[in-house]
């Protein structure tokens, strides 16, 4: 659909009927901008059942990745609440990244000063602008209101969302909506239901029904709501560096 074009249909965040307005996910002052490519797992799954196909690389976005998902007053009341602080957590990470081009499995300890509960708020509504109308009643209901409150610190406790840097070779852009995957091992009891956002050198991984990576190459950071609305803090981190492929999930 043209981006120029008004439609009128639900905001994926408040529900209400509004023209809608395109939303950046990631936002656009932190570099999605022009031509990207964006791949989802998807495509990587046919990719490995089908070898000898053509290769899938994900579909070519013009003037940055985003959708016709959020009403303007959500749009802009979230953009002004979590926005800007989202772009400095990523811009320190990015920072430390480019200074440590060579590292494989870590960056080195770094100090990172942000606003972590507004750090979480903006990276859920990526979440919801790239799921929209696909998380449970339940769950969506929860993850509304925690961003639409500025100051809520009830992040709902069944949904994780992991962190980690991304190496140089991560080949693609990305974000999977809602996927379940039946694991390998017979002990596990359910699949997972995840979905992903990978970009710009940061990946978050959303799971759904309490579902827990162990991998240690992931950092939970639930626990940014432990913290207020005003709170700034400064924490040391040692962030795991992965490729954005299928390894993600094992
Ligand atoms: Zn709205």
């Amino acid at each position: 659909m043209p981006r120029g074009k008004k439609i009128i249909d639900y905001c994926a965040l408040c529900g209400k009927e509004e023209k809608l307005s395109f939303e950046h996910v990631p936002p656009q002052s932190t570099g999605n901008k022009g031509n990207i490519q964006l791949s989802n797992f998807v495509d990587e799954l046919d990719n490995i059942d089908n070898p000898h196909f053509i290769r899938k690389y994900g579909k070519i976005y013009q003037n940055g990745v985003g959708y016709k998902s959020l009403c303007e007053s959500c749009n802009k009341t979230t953009g002004s609440w979590y926005g800007s602080d989202y772009k400095s957590w990523k811009q320190q990470i990015e920072k430390i990244r480019k200074e440590n081009p060579d590292n494989s499995s870590e960056l080195p300890e770094t100090t990172i000063t942000f606003f972590p509960l507004r750090v979480l708020k903006q990276v859920l509504s990526m979440f919801i602008s790239v799921n929209r109308g696909k998380f449970k009643t339940n769950d969506f209901e929860k993850m509304k209101n925690f961003i639409l409150s500025k100051n809520s610190q009830r992040f709902p406790t069944n949904i994780h969302i992991y962190f980690f840097v991304l190496t140089k070779d991560s080949p693609f852009e990305k974000q999977t909506p809602i996927y379940a995957m039946w694991p390998y091992s017979i002990l596990d009891k359910a699949a997972y239901t995840f979905s992903e956002i990978t970009w710009g050198g940061l990946g978050y991984i959303l799971t759904l029904d309490e579902i827990k990576l162990y991998d240690n190459k992931y950092i939970d950071i639930n626990f940014f709501s432990k913290y207020t609305y005003d709170q700034e803090i400064s924490q040391d981190f040692v962030f795991p560096l992965k490729r954005n492929d299928l390894i993600n999930l094992y």
